[in-house]
């Protein structure tokens, strides 16, 4: 193609695309090697009690520490890591290090209730490989009780889901590990049909949190940043439905008091997002253990 004229070569060797590509290939092939070599690392974000303001969990979150690159957050690799399969080991360290972790803090704090900590498992973990023994022997392993663990899967991993991905939820969810539903609101919604998987707990997408943006206190620039209050009423009746489900609902991307407050105000129970906390280091979550104040006062930790 490239005959055509001078210009269209230009277009096809876009020098920016190119380095794009080299490093979604640099990326890629780095990606097994990079979990033996220990480049991987976890972050921790609260999970807060809506009413109290109490650290009840957290939600690992992996950043990949690469030598080159520097430290990258997962919308770099995730998907890469689905395409070529490398999710299915890269996983398994995730639950392996996040189960250990939460351990570690029981022991360290006895006097604090002890923390669950939740895990984000791509589809491919469960079609590809057995997530359920995976999950057991880590349990065994670390010492971890299962109902301290939280598996996070998307709408998308579970709906439709027949035959082998929903024995392994039922599976997981017999042993008492608690099952998740991530970005909730963003996929093929269908409370009914998710309320008769072995699911306990839905977590808000962000979007919906977006809509409570506005309040008096929080003065915002644009004029047109004003509360939707559908926007509220589809949330709430959201969160009623889910209760009378027995669900729980935990929402993401708290980023304000105002938000905080409406969101506590149509019953949500758990809440997680900047207004607390962002993804942590361990030794931070560690740090507010040891301070009785910031996980019992409901104020942000
Ligand atoms: P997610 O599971 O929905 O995680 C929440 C994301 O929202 C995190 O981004 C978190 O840092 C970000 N966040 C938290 N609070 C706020 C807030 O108040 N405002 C805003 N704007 N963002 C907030 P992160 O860490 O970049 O992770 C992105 C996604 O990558 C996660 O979305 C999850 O789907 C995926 N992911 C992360 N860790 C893993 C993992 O170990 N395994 C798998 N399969 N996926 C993972
Ligand atoms: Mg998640
Ligand atoms: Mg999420
Ligand atoms: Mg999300």
């Amino acid at each position: 193609w490239a005959k055509a004229d001078g210009k269209s070569r230009w277009t096809l060797f876009d020098p920016e695309r190119n380095a794009h590509r080299m490093t979604r290939q640099a990326l890629s092939s780095g990606l097994r090697p990079a979990i033996e070599h220990g480049e991987f690392v976890l972050e921790y974000q609260p999970l807060v009690g809506m009413e109290d303001g109490r650290l009840r969990g957290v939600e690992a979150l992996v950043r990949w520490n690469h030598p080159q690159f520097g430290m990258l957050t997962p919308n770099r690799f995730i998907g890469l890591a689905e395409e070529d399969g490398s999710i299915v080991q890269l996983g398994r360290w995730v639950l392996a290090t996040a189960c250990r972790q939460a351990r570690r803090w029981q022991l360290e704090h006895p006097d604090a209730p002890p923390l669950f900590v939740s895990v984000n498992v791509a589809v491919r973990q469960v079609w590809d490989s057995d997530l359920v023994t995976d999950v057991a022997e880590i349990l065994a392993e670390t010492g971890l009780a299962p109902h301290l663990l939280q598996l996070e899967l998307t709408e998308s991993a579970v709906m439709g889901s027949a035959g082998r991905p929903l024995q392994a939820l039922q599976a997981l969810s017999d042993m008492g590990v608690h099952i998740a539903i991530d970005d909730f609101g963003t996929g093929y919604s269908n409370l009914a049909y998710l309320s008769r998987l072995p699911v306990s707990v839905l977590k808000l997408d962000g979007s919906f949190v977006r809509g409570f943006q506005y309040d008096t206190s929080e003065k915002h620039d644009g004029t047109d940043a004003r509360p939707n209050p559908a926007d509220e009423v589809v949330v709430e009746a959201m969160i009623q439905l889910a209760h009378r489900l027995g669900l729980t609902v935990t929402a993401e991307c708290v980023e304000t008091s105002a938000q905080a407050s409406r969101l506590r105000g149509i019953g949500c129970d758990t809440g997680q997002g900047w207004l607390y906390s962002r993804p942590v280091a361990p030794d931070r979550i560690s740090e507010l253990l040891r301070t009785p104040a910031r996980r019992s006062r409901s104020e942000p930790i």
